[in-house]
This record gives structure tokens, C-alpha cells and sequence, in this order.
């Protein structure tokens, strides 16, 4: 169907609506409005109308609120906390400074749908104008009691400091993204850098385009509150009962749950496997009085498990040299003593941790700058002034799975 079609036929326009389920409840906080037509063969989306550029903005912005106007409409029939979820682009928002649509919604308290059960969904990637105009908007919506949500979050994370600036109530993150990426791991990455952001100013994360069990394993293990997607629930031209995936979605929690304590599980028997292990070598070496040479010996021990060693103050000093693995011959590295690694994130808190409990702490993975591999290092208290740091090797946790993830 032609932008014209759309424009000459505004009464077969339909408001659709999409689901959003809660973790904390299993049911349904609202839904988010999008544009159909009625045509011959069915209904149609209007998404690539509202996309198309070449389309005057200001009918585009006709056939926005023909949608708005009737899917508030319709919306009088919901329960008087369901959240409305309104798409807007920041840059056609901002053509006549946000006061239409504001005049549309003040309009619809009338019937009911008071302003702090809408949010806002803004898309501000191809955002041109001035950011301080925009959030001086948003924080004008605010005092109305409007949320306001970031839309398709997951692609880069170059806009992140703006977005910040922007404070929204809600991100939310298109999981198509994870797709249409090259690896996992770089969609994960992203993903890191927004949780954090979102916890820092307090936003929620909603995950769209759930498609898979897997998705949405995936979304509630990178603490999604809030889900989306057609393996919930399609667009539909009704409301639907709040609580039709309950029972659904809290069994499929309880896998999850199981799933990840039998991880946890796995993760502490090793920690405390590698504490025991630890203990008892340097039960065997309590005479040896070099750093080299109780270094050489814990490593013939632990061959197959680290590829570098050394021993740290609590300052993080550098008080060994490295004990390093090189072509399966331990080698030692004096240029690293005296350096210092207080800098390193977690580095004083874990020394902390291991003074006070008086055990070893097994690492998250990360990148080893070095070696450019995925490692976890596991550090243990030999006394108050002296840890010792054994990083372990990729093929180690490759055998034992658990230590992946
Ligand atoms: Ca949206």
C-alpha cells in the first residue's frame, strides 16, 4: 500500500497491540501501540510509512495520531494500571515541541487513561537537534507523570552518555539485534555497558523481539524486568486476559532458576576444590622460603590447569616475579616484580574479601590483556601481607564446562 492510499483511507487505520509481560508478576503492565491498516488481503503494518523519510513529516505525524487517538480510545476498556506504550520519533516530536501530543493525551484523561500510565517509546537514533532541548522536553512530560523509554537499544553503544543525559524510566533492548551481530559476545558487551547505565539512573530493562525460550532465558538472566516478543504474545487486535501466560511463564522461571544454581553450584564445588588443592601444597612447600622456588613447584603441580603465577602485597606490589608458561616450559618473568596491580577493577575489594574469609576467590571470566584469551584467575590468602594469583588456562575451563559462562 502507498503513502497515499494510507492518507486517503484513515478510517481502515487499526490500532494493534502487543503485549508486555512483568517478571516480578508473570502477567501482562501493558502494551505497546502499533499502527495496521485494513486492506483487501488483511491488515497491513504501517511501520515502513512511519519509516519512510520521503514522506512529508507532517502526514506522517497525521497518520501517528490517527493511530494514538483510536488506540486511547480502545484503551478506556483496560484495568486503570495498564501501562500504554506510545511510539514516537524525537525528531517529528520535536517539530511543534512536543505540545500536540501532549494536548492528545490531556484530552484522553477524560475518559480514564490518566498521564502516568503512558510511556513514551522515543527512537533518537537519527536524533539531529539539540539533546538539552529534547530533555528539557522530556523532564516538561515528566511533571505530567509520562514515562519515558529509550526504543531499539542493543545495536552500538555510542549514544549511551546521551542517553544517560536523557534519564529515561525504561530502556528497551531489541534482542534482533543479537542476531544480525557478528558474535554473542559483542551484543553482550553492549548489553553490559546499558545494565550498568541503567542501574546508575535507575532505568528498567525491557527486552523486545523475544522469540526463542532461549531469548528469553537470555533476557531474564541480564535482568530484564519487563518482555516482549512473538514467543509471548503477538500484536493482536484485542487486549488479552493479564494473566494467560502465568502458569506458563512461571514454570519456565523455574527452569531457569534450577539452571542456574546447578551452574552456581557447579562454580562454588570447584572454588572449593582449587581451596583444598592450594592448601594442601603449600602444606607440602610451608619450608620453602623463595617466592621462585615455591612458585616452580606449585606450577609442576598445577600444570594442566595454570599458564601464570605470581604473588602480590595487599597493595597489589608485585612481590615474585612472574612464573609463566611458554611453549609447555614454565619460564620466569623478573621485569614484573614491584609492579603494581591496585588498579586492576575488584583488585583491593578481593583482597578484602580474602583477608577477611581467609579463602581463595575464583574470578568471573575476562579477557587476559596478555594473551588475549578468556581466563579466570583464582587468588588465594597464603597469609595477611602475601596472595598468591594463579590465572587458568582456556583449556582448563574448557573441560569443565561450568567455568564458561
Ligand atoms: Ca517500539
Amino acid at each position: 500500500m502507498d503513502a497515499l492510499d494510507i492518507l486517503t483511507n484513515l478510517e481502515y487505520i487499526v490500532p494493534f497491540f502487543q503485549p508486555i509481560f512483568s517478571a516480578d508478576e508473570h502477567r501482562i503492565i501493558g502494551y505497546e501501540i502499533l499502527g495496521r491498516i485494513q486492506t483487501e488481503s488483511g491488515y497491513e503494518s504501517l511501520g515502513p510509512f512511519f519509516l519512510d523519510e520521503t514522506i512529508p513529516e507532517e502526514y506522517r505525524l497525521e497518520v501517528d495520531n490517527v493511530v494514538l487517538k483510536k488506540a486511547l480510545e480502545r484503551a478506556a476498556e483496560l484495568e486503570d494500571d495498564v501501562l500504554l506504550f506510545i511510539n514516537r520519533d524525537a525528531e517529528l516530536l520535536m517539530m511543534d515541541d512536543g505540545e500536540q501530543l501532549l494536548d492528545i493525551l490531556r484530552d484522553f484523561e477524560r475518559i480514564g487513561i490518566t498521564l502516568d500510565r503512558l510511556v513514551l517509546e522515543i527512537t533518537e537514533r537519527n536524533f539531529t537537534g539539540d539533546y538539552e532541548h529534547l530533555c528539557h522536553l522530556f523532564n516538561y512530560y515528566r511533571t505530567y507523570g509520562i514515562k519515558v523509554a529509550i526504543d531499539k537499544l542493543g545495536e552500538d553503544s555510542s549514544q549511551l552518555d546521551q542517553i544517560g543525559q536523557i534519564s529515561p524510566n525504561i530502556l528497551k533492548i531489541n534482542l534482533m539485534a543479537l542476531r544480525s551481530m557478528h558474535s554473542t559476545t559483542a551484543f553482550q558487551d553492549i548489553l553490559f555497558s546499558i545494565s550498568i547505565l541503567a542501574r546508575k539512573i535507575g532505568a528498567m530493562l525491557l527486552f523486545e523481539n523475544i522469540e526463542t525460550g532461549y531469548q528469553l532465558q537470555f533476557a531474564w538472566k541480564h535482568g530484564g524486568r519487563y518482555y516482549q516478543g512473538y514467543y509471548l504474545h503477538r500484536p493482536d487486535i484485542d487486549f488479552i486476559n493479564r494473566d494467560i501466560l502465568k502458569s506458563k511463564l512461571k514454570s519456565e522461571f523455574h527452569q531457569f532458576i534450577m539452571y542456574e544454581k546447578k551452574k552456581l553450584e557447579a562454580l562454588f564445588s570447584i572454588t572449593d576444590r582449587f581451596q583444598k588443592r592450594i592448601q594442601e601444597l603449600l602444606m607440602k612447600n610451608k619450608n620453602v622460603e623463595h617466592y621462585e622456588e615455591l612458585l616452580f613447584n606449585l606450577a609442576k603441580e598445577m600444570n594442566h590447569i595454570a599458564f601464570r603465577m605470581y604473588i602480590c602485597d595487599e597493595d597489589g606490589f608485585q612481590l615474585s616475579p612472574n612464573i609463566l608458561k611458554k611453549d609447555d616450559m614454565w619460564m620466569i618473568q623478573k621485569e614484573y616484580t614491584q609492579k603494581n596491580w591496585s588498579w586492576r577493577p575488584y583488585f583491593l575489594e578481593n583482597i578484602f574479601k580474602m583477608k577477611s574469609e581467609k579463602k581463595g576467590i575464583l574470578s568471573d571470566l575476562y579477557c587476559d590483556i596478555e594473551s588475549g584469551e578468556t581466563i579466570r584467575t583464582f587468588s588465594y590468602p597464603l597469609n595477611t601481607k602475601e596472595y598468591l594469583f594463579i590465572d587458568i588456562t582456556y583449556e582448563f575451563l574448557y573441560e569443565h564446562e561450568e567455568l564458561l559462562y
